[in-house]
């Protein structure tokens, strides 16, 4: 059967109270279901009660970003061996907002790929076009090459240890959510890529629609052939919401 994934990307929302109050209702609400993997990624400084919270549950939790580098004089960052170290076994890299708005490039968010897989932690790579370059035909163009900076880095072989997340920027935080059909069109498109290089890989990948994921809209995205979940921002916030989308999983 295959499991969907429904994950929280938290972005810089939160304090120990709203953590402790949303885990432990997403906790109760998630328990025994064989189809639904939940993961959580919340702000570093909560990672250890996410921690506390979590262990030993089948919830998961990850960083938001790591820095390429496994240690040193990188005031302000944090590595992947970190995030092991509080129990993390996902992270996201490449997020549009890590890219548009603190210029990560294709480099180094390969750079910041292979330093996940290095510290033993699932990448989960996010790719996605702008409006503008949807509106110009060049949405295939743009994920291949954010896709290809990472096979280039780290080989189509890495790819069965990682998540990739199809978000398009134009659909975060916009309350515009790409139709089924859109979505799956790229889906499809990323999973052929991946097997024109190897079949098996392509097969079992693992690839997460974002984009203002709802309640509402969950169930039909979800029930497209590529789409393998979602990756959750604005409804990871509310308890309410988050588990609306994760009761779309049956
Ligand atoms: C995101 O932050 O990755 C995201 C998809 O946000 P939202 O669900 O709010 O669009």
């Amino acid at each position: 059967m295959r499991r969907i994934m429904v994950a929280g990307n938290w972005k810089m929302h939160g304090s120990q109270t709203m953590v402790r109050s949303l885990l432990e209702s997403v906790l109760a609400g998630t328990r025994d279901n064989a189809a639904l993997d939940v993961a959580v990624f919340p702000p570093f400084p909560y990672l250890p009660l996410v921690q506390s919270l979590a262990a030993g549950s089948p919830l998961a939790w990850g960083g938001q970003n790591l820095n390429p580098h496994a240690q040193g004089a990188h005031t302000g960052e944090v590595s992947g061996s970190m995030l092991t170290d509080f129990g993390c076994r996902y992270v996201l890299v490449g997020h549009s907002e890590r890219r548009a708005i603190y210029g990560e490039g294709n480099a180094d968010v390969a750079a910041r790929y292979q330093a996940a897989q290095e510290a033993g932690l699932v990448p989960v790579l996010c790719v996605g076009e702008t409006i503008e370059q949807r509106e110009a035909g060049k949405t295939e163009q743009i994920v291949a090459a954010q896709i290809d900076a990472v096979l280039a880095e780290s080989g189509v072989q890495s790819f069965g240890e990682a998540i990739v997340a199809y978000e398009p920027v134009w659909a975060i935080g916009t309350g515009l959510t790409a139709t089924p059909e859109q979505a799956q069109a790229v889906h499809a498109f990323i999973r052929d890529k991946f097997a024109a290089l190897d079949g098996t890989i392509a097969g079992q990948l693992r690839i997460l629609y974002g984009g203002s994921v709802k309640g509402s809209n969950a169930a039909d995205l979800f029930a497209r052939n590529d789409i393998d979940g979602g990756l959750v921002g604005g409804a990871s916030l509310t308890a309410e919401d988050f588990l609306a989308i994760c009761r779309c999983v049956i």
